[in-house]
């Protein structure tokens, strides 16, 4: 029996997720080299599984070079909605387990297990009952890692992928990153990584080595304590569940009441714009919208639909909202107020947009960033949006 660990992080992550899901929707497909992508020439690889791995295919690699690495390759379109059940499913597992659990992707997770330890005393069992759950309920394999830690945890999962399991005790951090290559420290990117190897820094304990720190003082100023205790495994990054981030929403009072459809239309296009902004910033999308009106007599009347899968990009949204606020405007009444709210936020299953698509979504969120929502839009919709309402927003509800 273990002994109890002062703070144990466990981190899962699905193996392969995208193209998991499409063989369990064509079991035909097992042991084949599977890929979720969109059709060359433009098309990305969303998701490679193992099999074409093998090849050097990899996720976000345009479509047309993995099917010349790989010619026998099976592209399979994304299913967004299938991947949204699974989602549901995975939580459902880990619902049944944890109090709270913080989901990073639609198949990545952290949860906080150090009170568990009652229950669970030996971490490596409780992965195994977790994987066994997760395994017979939902299809897909996941890679499980316990660690003192958010971040070694997650690197613990990465190097024992698929259908790894990892325990890093308390105390062995530092012995267990030492020899793992310095990109596989989170805020490594390419650029960084080519600059410390030009310093000699090869693997993660490199970066705690006397004869190395006044170079990587002079690279890294006051931001090397951080960098040095992350090499040593050590980092109170607390699990922040997400359950409170279910809607979103806007609306705004008019300084007179009207009932002019092609008034109303452009404010709640406003608000949608601004609020799908929103959404793909932090990774979520919605699974429904309400329109809310106040009429001048202060009767509220909204109107619930769900999309027929979560979205965040608004030319896909644009048509049931405005469908639903159609329906909600009556003969003869007038309104005071007018409010659009997003809700059922889940992580958005990503990357699903072709590439070009994805970047031009990018573009415009940065442009939104510097400009505004009213100033930006992408071809396809006319300019609509009211720079004169207010905008609030709600979380929690
Ligand atoms: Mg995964």
């Amino acid at each position: 029996m273990s002994e109890r660990w002062p703070r144990q992080i466990l981190f899962g992550d699905i193996d392969a997720m995208f193209a998991s899901a499409a063989v369990l929707a064509d079991p035909s497909l097992a042991g084949k080299p599977v890929a979720v992508g969109s059709p060359p020439p433009r098309g990305i690889v969303a998701a490679a599984s193992y099999e074409v791995r093998r090849f050097g295919v990899h996720s976000a690699m345009p479509t047309l070079q993995a099917v010349r690495l790989c010619p026998q390759l099976i592209l399979v379109p994304p299913d967004r909605l299938l991947y949204t059940r699974l989602h549901c499913a995975l939580q459902t597992v880990t619902d049944r387990f944890f109090p709270e659990t913080e989901w990073t992707s639609v198949d990545e997770f952290y949860t906080d297990t150090t009170r568990l330890q009652t229950r669970h005393p030996d971490p490596k069992e409780l992965a195994h009952t977790l994987k066994a759950d997760i395994r017979n309920f939902t299809g897909l394999t996941c890679t499980v890692a316990l660690a003192s830690g958010k971040t070694v945890a997650k690197i613990a999962a990465d190097a024992h992928k698929p259908d790894g399991l990892a325990v890093i005790e308390p105390g062995s951090e530092a012995a267990f990153l030492a020899p793992l290559p310095i990109r596989s420290l989170p805020g490594m990117g390419p650029k960084s990584t080519e600059i410390v190897e030009r310093l000699g820094v090869r693997v993660i304990g490199d970066l705690l080595a006397p004869r190395m720190e006044p170079a990587l003082f002079r690279l890294f100023g006051s931001r090397l304590p951080a960098l040095q205790s992350l090499a040593r495994g050590l980092d109170a990054d607390p699990v922040v569940a997400d359950r409170e981030a279910k809607s979103m929403s806007h609306e705004t009072t008019f300084e007179e009441d009207t009932d002019d459809p092609a008034l109303l239309e452009p404010i709640v296009h406003g608000f949608l714009e601004t609020l799908t902004h929103d959404l793909r910033l932090e990774g979520l999308a919605a699974g429904s919208f309400t329109v809310k009106l106040k009429d001048t007599h202060f009767r509220i009347t909204t109107r619930q639909r769900k999309f027929s899968t979560p979205l965040n990009y608004d030319p896909d949204m644009w048509a049931d909202i405005r469908r639903a606020l159609a329906d909600l405007l009556q003969p003869r009444s007038r309104y005071r107020l007018v409010g659009l709210g997003l809700s059922d936020l889940i992580p958005a299953p990503e990357p699903l947009f072709d590439r070009r698509q994805r970047d031009a979504i990018a573009t415009l969120d940065r442009l939104i960033e510097r400009h505004g929502t009213g100033v930006v839009r992408l071809g396809g919709l006319p300019h609509m949006s009211d720079g004169s309402t207010k905008r609030g927003r709600r979380r929690g509800t």
